[in-house]
């Protein structure tokens, strides 16, 4: 239960904040991300409890937590999360802005006509436009291209962002979802107008390791920083349904459902069997997983919940990994889980 009265007093935060653990730096940038940052895509929009989530913003930055994840479509309703993390912000964070990294993106729909979608100059710069004004800010640290767009020439999306950063909108610019070669490319157009393209955001987890067959490697090459979403494969990678798949009952995501078969929860069980041998939660083995050596720079959780929360920083304890666990882990997620949502747009 949020501590209501606390919640109502003016908040101050915790003073040893940055005394959890290092920062880690986003390629060869001088942008530093914690390890875990926290993604306001699934329970932050008006369907959930202000104070629930002004409570789990605040708990995050007293962990040290000072990234959080925006887009414009977060909700739902799409755009709720950014007008309710711009009351955070006026409510709580605004003395703490030079320290928190706030990004944001656009490219799935947004609104009606072909300007409410993908990457035209003109929905880029219109959404982020929109975005501040939702949050209240001058600038977002990080502004996305969401989604690759085939039918827009990638000088113009990247030409956009380009923009963003002149005009003092964004600080550092990033892509998501893009292939290897469509990254390469976006990198080498950013390179020639000098624009801070420092920043992938893929999704990555156990049993989704798409990244590992080209993406890391090309972002190692470009000097680029990788920050993992969909770490928990949206709840399959924690006890939640360890025994059981009523994805209702657990407040769960309906979109998990079709992939709670009878295959991917045996994997389940054998991960986590592995991560209790190392003493951690299957969450924590997991997003531990994302960290290891060579890995993401920086991994994006969501959380309904401080428990959750709480539960997600204590991976931190842990990240080294023997070969023979890796081993087990590879052995164990090895074949199509099925949970690739966004590769769709990494592939065209
Ligand atoms: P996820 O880690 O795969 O799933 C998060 C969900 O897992 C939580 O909402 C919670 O489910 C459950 N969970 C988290 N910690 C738990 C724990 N310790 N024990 C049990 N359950 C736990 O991540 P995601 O929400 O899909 O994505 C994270 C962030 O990545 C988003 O907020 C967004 O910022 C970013 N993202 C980006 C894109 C993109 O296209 N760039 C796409 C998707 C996500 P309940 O809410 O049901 O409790």
């Amino acid at each position: 239960m949020p501590a209501t009265k606390e919640l109502h007093r003016p908040y101050t935060a915790a003073a040893d904040r940055y005394e959890h653990y290092g920062y880690r730096r986003v390629g060869d940038s001088g942008l530093r991300l914690p390890p875990l940052s926290l993604g306001l895509w699934w329970n932050f929009g008006d369907n959930r409890p202000f104070d629930n989530q002004r409570e789990i913003l605040r708990h995050a930055f007293d962990h040290g937590i000072n990234h959080f994840d925006l887009a414009n479509n977060y909700g739902p309703p799409a755009g709720s999360a950014e007008e309710n993390f711009g009351r955070m912000m006026r409510k709580d964070f605004k003395p703490y802005r030079n320290e928190l990294l706030i990004s944001s993106k656009a490219g799935y729909d947004m609104w009606p006509g072909p300007y409410g979608t993908f990457g035209s100059r003109k929905y880029l710069i219109a959404s982020c436009e929109a975005s501040l004004e939702k949050m209240g800010l001058d600038y977002v640290d990080i502004f996305y291209s969401h989604r690759f767009d085939p039918k827009t020439p990638l000088e113009e999306t990247i030409g956009a962002l380009d923009t963003l950063v002149r005009q003092g909108k964004a600080t550092y610019v990033g892509i998501s979802s893009y292939s290897a070669e469509r990254t390469a490319q976006a990198k080498q157009i950013a390179n020639d107008l000098g624009t801070p393209l420092v920043i992938h955001q893929p999704s990555y987890n156990i049993l989704n390791p798409w990244v590992e067959h080209g993406l890391l490697q090309t972002l190692e090459k470009e000097r680029m920083g990788a920050i993992a979403f969909t770490p928990l494969a949206q709840g399959l990678l924690t006890d939640k349904y360890l025994s059981t798949t009523d994805v209702e009952r657990q407040g769960g995501r309906r979109s998990l459902e079709s992939q709670l078969t009878e295959e991917n929860l045996t994997k389940v069980r054998r991960l986590n069997e592995v991560a209790q041998k190392r003493g951690q939660s299957l969450a924590q083995m997991a997003l531990a997983w994302l960290l290891r050596d060579g890995a993401a720079t920086s991994v994006l959780i969501g959380a309904s919940s401080t428990k959750q929360l709480d539960e997600n920083l204590g991976a931190l304890k842990n990240l080294e990994f023997s070969e023979t666990e890796l081993s087990q882990i590879a052995d164990i997620a090895q074949g199509d889980a099925g949970i690739d949502w966004w590769r769709a747009s990494a592939i065209s």
